[in-house]
């Protein structure tokens, strides 16, 4: 019997009501059907024991890890195999929820795949004792030579992984060679460049998967469904019809144990130049030929290149920053940026960025982008919000009342969902006319968490699917974008720092560049 999907999987049998969820066929996950070998430079870091061991344990968990995998770390701080082993247990005690800690038969399988090597990257020996490691896990757990690089390491230090692994001969095998590049990309355009150079040297671009976690989150994802699997939303979504497009990534955090780190960097930087903008791309491209990595790694780019390059006499006139100063943050009293550890008493960095970009061709012509990210603000937030042109005349509702415009917000995080402004007459006699929403939560919706980003994106790299990594041509555009006015704002003093409270809704000066934001 033909097998037709949702209609019989899950259609709920009489009585069932709502105990059936139809939303959830087609749910399971698949199991990656090629082996591997992944090696995590940085294995003794931050990211590693919080995001990635977790990612991959969870795979296990799921059955979704190749049944022939392996899995070595690589830093300096002293381990033997066994006591890396117990590091990962302790770890993943810490950082997988109560009901999936490692226990039982699944996990001394996966832990008997995993191994170390104490190593500085300096030093091609180790990368020798790498190669010697990768070989003896193809022959012990038959992972046909494939091999999947993380550098989880600072930037500084990821030119001379890429110059080690070459001279070691790790950068090819007798399977495939993949390497997964962390963030930031750079810290600026000419010190990306310098890293492409490195890494195009040895590693061709259809290996290199330039990480961007945002792009790994479920609502990111479905931003290319919501705009392309539907026929309604297409024929508004351009300048006749969208009055403008803002963009937020909030945290309520400060920059925790990052000081040193947060304060060479800041907000336009570390968010806007990555993240932020490749939002901004998903939101604002074409339809793609296909939904091949590269098909749409194109769009993404074409519609980069069309905004405008801010001038720098322009800079003031489409962008604002500011700091947080001491402030209150859910009723605790909490200290400003420049009382934070390593953060310089005098610091310039901002930790709110605001920008307003143009695209320059038919589709967005005179409808701005408005994009912010900022730390200490009320509440952490990561949405897009496209707000639609008031209607062009009124004759409904008493003339009191607010007519506001229809807004289509696209949630992802911490609510993961769509929802749909519009306006509603009131119930009663009278004409009144208010503003109501249709909300849409992927939780409630598929009765399903979604997927960690870095879950999603470590199985697809072992897939070979670079569709949610970021190309070389999207980085570098997106560094000359935010160029000027990097440049700009670190050669001019802002005397006006700290200029927002920490919990409070960024700097003035960020409404003066638009009026519009939604509140946080
Ligand atoms: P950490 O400083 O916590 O860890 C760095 C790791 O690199 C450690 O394992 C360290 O080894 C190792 N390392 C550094 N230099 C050398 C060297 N010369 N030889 C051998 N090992 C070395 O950094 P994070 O884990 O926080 O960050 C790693 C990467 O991930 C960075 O690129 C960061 O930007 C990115 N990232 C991190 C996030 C986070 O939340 N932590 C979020 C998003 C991106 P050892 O300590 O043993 O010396």
């Amino acid at each position: 019997m033909p097998d037709d999907g949702a209609s019989t999987a899950t259609a709920p049998a009489a009585g069932d009501g709502a105990a059936v969820n139809p939303l959830r066929a087609g749910l399971q996950s698949e199991r990656i059907t090629e082996p591997c070998s992944v090696v995590f430079f940085g294995a003794s870091g931050d990211l590693f024991k919080r995001m990635l061991l977790p990612a991959v344990y969870s795979m296990a968990l799921k059955g979704t890890l190749p049944t022939d995998f392996a899995l070595v770390g690589f830093a300096r701080t002293q381990y033997d195999d066994a006591g890396f082993r117990d590091y990962c247990r302790q770890q993943l005690d810490l950082f997988m929820p109560p009901d999936r800690k490692p226990q039982g038969p699944l996990w001394d399988d996966f832990s008997e795949r995993i191994s170390y090597i104490t190593a500085d990257f300096t030093d091609t020996r180790h990368f020798t004792d790498l190669k010697e490691r990768l070989d003896e896990n193809d022959r012990q757990f038959n992972t046909a030579g494939n091999h999947l690089f993380y550098l989880a390491t600072p930037p500084s230090v990821f030119p001379e992984i890429i110059k080690r692994l070459k001279e070691a001969g790790l950068d090819t095998s007798s399977g495939w060679t993949r390497i997964i590049v962390e963030k930031p990309f750079g810290t600026d355009l000419a010190s990306a460049r310098t890293l492409q150079r490195a890494v195009e040297q040895v590693f061709p671009e259809n290996e290199v998967y330039r990480i961007d976690h945002y792009l790994g989150k479920e609502p990111v994802q479905d931003i290319l469904a919501l705009r392309f699997a539907n026929t309604i939303f297409e024929p508004i979504w351009n300048r006749n019809y969208v009055q403008s497009v803002q963009i937020t990534s909030a945290e309520s955090l400060g920059v925790e144990e990052r000081g040193g780190y947060y304060d060479h960097a800041g907000a336009l930087r570390d968010m806007i130049q990555n993240h932020v903008i490749n939002l901004l791309a998903l939101v604002a491209m074409e339809a793609p030929i296909s939904a091949a990595a590269d098909d749409i790694r194109d769009e993404k780019y074409k519609v980069l290149s069309a905004i405008e390059t801010p001038a720098y006499a322009d800079v003031w006139s489409i962008s604002a920053r500011g700091q947080y100063g001491p402030g209150t943050i859910d009723g605790h009293p909490v200290k400003g940026y420049r009382q934070e550890d390593e953060v310089d008493p005098d610091s310039n960095t901002d930790t709110f960025a605001a920008v307003k970009f143009q695209i320059a061709n038919w589709r967005w012509a005179g409808v701005p982008f408005y994009l912010r990210s900022g730390k200490r603000l009320p509440r952490k937030i990561a949405e897009i919000a496209v707000t639609f042109q008031p209607i062009p005349h009124r004759f409904y509702g008493e003339s009191t009342d607010k007519i506001d415009p229809n807004v289509l917000v696209i949630k992802i995080e911490p609510d993961e969902g769509i929802s749909m402004r519009f306006e509603a007459k009131v119930p009663g006699p009278k004409e009144h006319i208010r503003s109501v929403y249709m909300d849409f939560n992927y939780g409630s919706g598929f009765g399903v968490q979604s997927p960690p980003a870095y879950e999603r994106l470590i199985g697809d790299a072992m897939r070979g699917d670079q569709t949610l990594f970021t190309r070389w041509d999207a980085v570098q555009r997106a560094w000359e974008l935010v160029t000027p006015i990097l440049e700009v704002w670190e050669h001019t003093k802002d005397f006006t720092f700290p200029n927002y409270a920490a919990g409070s809704q960024g700097p003035a000066s960020a409404n003066a560049l638009f009026s519009g934001w939604r509140r946080i």
